[in-house]
């Protein structure tokens, strides 16, 4: 029998991975990832050649069984996603769940998580947190805003590029004493982030042409800078 390795790879500058990750990634027999082009670039960077599976939140339940028949003969796999821990706001929870039923060992390498990367340089609390990941697009979504304007915790959000003007907008109406900080392109070149209200974000953030990938972490109601 094989073995399943989730491994995590940098959210954004290759060098954000572990030593045993490379190492990892370079013993398996393949490797499943979200978009092989995104994927290929990191393996070229650390020479690792590698037959890489695509698997994708829709692709994911027809792959599974044909990738735990393989580790049942013995082949090792690592399964990586386009950026930061696989499984986290990215595909991967169906196949680690069927690899433990079917008794496979799994066996993690952390590393990069946007959301813990975050938190942990926001000067928000700490303590107790509360992971959203991505909200809902349009149902729920303005409930979920609504339970969250009451949340005591700091909250961590996954935001796109497309809707992180109406998040704060949202946030604008729902919450408009409440402190943010909103990150933009985390680890790499063009890296940014912004603190204070809605009010005060949606004022510095630029309106046209804002590209990158966005962290949204929301202090607990009441707390005071
Ligand atoms: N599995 C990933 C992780 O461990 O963070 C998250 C994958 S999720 C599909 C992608 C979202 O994570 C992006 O839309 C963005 O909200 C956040 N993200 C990932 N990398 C980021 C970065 N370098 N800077 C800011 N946000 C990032």
């Amino acid at each position: 029998m094989g073995k399943l390795f989730v491994v995590a790879t940098p959210i954004g500058n290759l060098k954000d991975i572990s030593f045993r990750a490379v190492e990892t990634l370079k013993e398996v027999d393949f490797i499943i990832c979200e978009d092989t082009r995104v994927s290929k670039i990191l393996l070229d960077y650390y020479e690792i050649k590698k037959e890489l599976v695509s698997f994708n939140a829709q692709t994911e339940t027809k792959k599974i069984a044909a990738v735990i028949e393989r580790i049942i003969h013995g082949e090792n796999c690592a399964l990586i996603s386009d950026a930061g821990t696989p499984c986290i706001s990215d595909p991967g929870v169906r196949l680690v769940n069927e690899a433990i039923k079917n008794e496979i060992d799994v066996l993690g390498v952390p590393g990069a998580n946007a959301a813990i990367f975050a938190l942990s340089i926001s000067g928000l609390p700490t303590d107790s947190f509360v992971f959203e990941g991505f909200l809902p697009q349009k149902k729920g979504r303005q409930t979920k805003l609504k339970e969250l304007s009451k949340e005591k915790r700091t909250i961590v959000l996954y935001e796109s590029v497309y809707r992180i003007e109406k998040l704060l907008n949202e946030l604008n109406e729902l919450m408009p004493e409440r402190y943010l900080v909103v990150w933009r392109e985390l680890t790499k070149k063009f890296e940014e982030n912004w603190r204070g209200v809605p009010k005060e974000l949606l004022a510095a953030l630029p309106s046209k042409n804002i590209k990158g990938e966005f962290v949204v972490v929301i202090a607990p109601i009441n707390w005071k800078n």
